[in-house]
């Protein structure tokens, strides 16, 4: 998380300069999250950051792969729906078809990110965010 940033209209660009480490506990099973705040060395932005028990991540995980089985549910409709041979029915279901394409791979790349700790960015899919969060060791 040490960095220092290019910015240009449209753009932003981050060059790390090393990594930091933190400990952080993850909660016990059961146990609310914990919020971990701590003061980026590179910008001085103060950063909480959630952290979720393994369990908690688990279940996160969990709804991410059900995002993926909505997805693919979507796609099969929408499948149906082109093969209906009507019109109105045809468009329906490749809309339908090409959302559920996205949802999936959305979902599936959130699952992939899952790691039981957000804030600022971190675990949404497709996001580089700016204060990137690596764990150590790589997932619960
Ligand atoms: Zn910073």
């Amino acid at each position: 998380m040490n960095f220092w940033a290019r910015t240009s209209p449209g753009e932003a660009a981050f060059e790390y300069q090393g990594a930091a480490s933190w400990e952080v506990r993850r909660p016990a099973d059961g146990e609310p999250v914990v919020r971990h705040q701590i003061r980026c060395p590179a910008c001085s932005d103060e950063l909480t950051f959630t952290v979720y028990s393994v369990a908690a991540t688990e279940h996160r995980r969990e709804r991410w792969r059900w995002g993926v089985w909505v997805g693919g549910a979507l796609v099969v409709l929408g499948l149906v729906g082109l093969a209906s041979g009507r019109f109105g029915l045809a468009i329906a279901g490749g809309s339908a078809a090409v959302a559920g394409v996205l949802a999936g791979v959305f979902a599936w790349t959130g699952g992939l990110a899952e790691a039981g700790v957000t804030g600022h960015g971190n675990g949404l899919p497709g996001v580089l965010p700016k204060h990137a969060v690596f764990l150590d060791p790589p997932s619960p």
